[in-house]
């Protein structure tokens, strides 16, 4: 079986899409989001040894030029994450499906589904695609949580064992998502043209930032591109407001949305043709 860095499963969780649910978080990004708060899943982690030495509880050892880390001993500082400066983690374990469904699997009474998020989870297709395997047989619904750089067009049979995608849209044009991501938008705007078109968009993001995002202008080319969707399902539009907790240092300085101006954000949204809005 294939494995893949997972870096933490929160057994319960009601942000990760609708009802209860168990999400897998895995290790590693295509994406290096200017606004990440959690930037330390971005990159595997490269062995420099540097967090073994500022390890409070001995919880990291280096093994055959490898950090190993003991969970048992961890006490979850994140002392590690804090020295790390390849926004990697030490505390990664390399997972099956088979390995992340037994952590699920206790959870089967109190949920409703399970989503898998990252870091970039489609880099983990093979594994996303044998863990939903399995929780289908179990009557659980399956998310994607995705940054929208996957060919789904291209790759089917992930799509045949997931009830939906949850598409982050970063940014309004190429330029700007380059500037923010590093990635180009071509196949982030292609995703969500196909994925509404074949009922699999479950919901689309937005993180707002006043003054550096043109994020009117993101609301109205999402708004084109659904328009003909918008009709037949209201696809429900997550509005973020740009928070700096946990965002790195030389981010920090971007400002935060006011309430007023997210609420005009939703109201331009709603001209657009969205009808399913959610601020948080
Ligand atoms: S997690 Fe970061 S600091 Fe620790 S060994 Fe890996 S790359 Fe080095
Ligand atoms: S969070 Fe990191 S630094 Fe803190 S105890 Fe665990 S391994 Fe050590």
């Amino acid at each position: 079986m294939n494995r893949a860095p997972v870096n933490k499963i929160i057994a319960s969780s009601v942000v990760d899409g609708p009802g209860n649910r168990t999400a897998v978080f895995f290790q590693s990004c295509n994406f290096n989001c200017r606004y990440c708060h959690n930037p330390e899943t971005i990159n595997m982690c490269v062995n420099c040894g540097k967090c073994v030495e500022t390890c409070p509880a001995d919880a990291l050892q280096i093994h055959d030029g490898r950090v190993v880390w003991d969970s048992e001993k961890c006490v979850q500082c994140d002392t590690c994450i804090k020295t790390c400066e390849n926004n990697a983690s030490p505390k990664i374990r390399y997972m099956n499906a088979e390995e992340i469904w037994q952590q699920i699997e206790p959870n089967l009474p109190f949920i409703r589904g399970i989503t898998v998020s990252g870091g970039e989870c489609t880099l983990q297709a093979e594994v996303v695609r044998e863990l939903f395997t399995l929780a289908k047989q179990h009557g659980l619904t399956t998310l994607l949580d995705s940054n929208g750089s996957y060919d789904f067009r291209a790759h089917p049979e992930l799509l045949e064992v997931s009830d939906g995608v949850m598409l982050d849209v970063k940014a309004d044009n190429d330029e700007r998502h380059r500037w923010l991501t590093g990635q180009s938008i071509e196949r982030v705007l292609d995703n969500l043209e196909y994925l509404a078109s074949i009922d699999k968009l479950e919901e689309i993001r937005t993180v707002c930032i006043p003054e550096v995002l043109e994020n009117e202008e993101t609301i109205r080319v999402a708004g084109r591109i659904l328009k003909p969707y918008l009709e037949r399902k209201a696809i429900r539009y997550k509005l973020i407001k740009f928070r700096h907790f946990g965002v790195r240092q030389q981010y920090r300085s971007y400002p935060e949305p006011t309430e007023e101006y997210m609420n005009s954000l939703k109201q331009l949204a709603e001209e657009q043709g969205f009808g399913n809005i959610v601020i948080i």
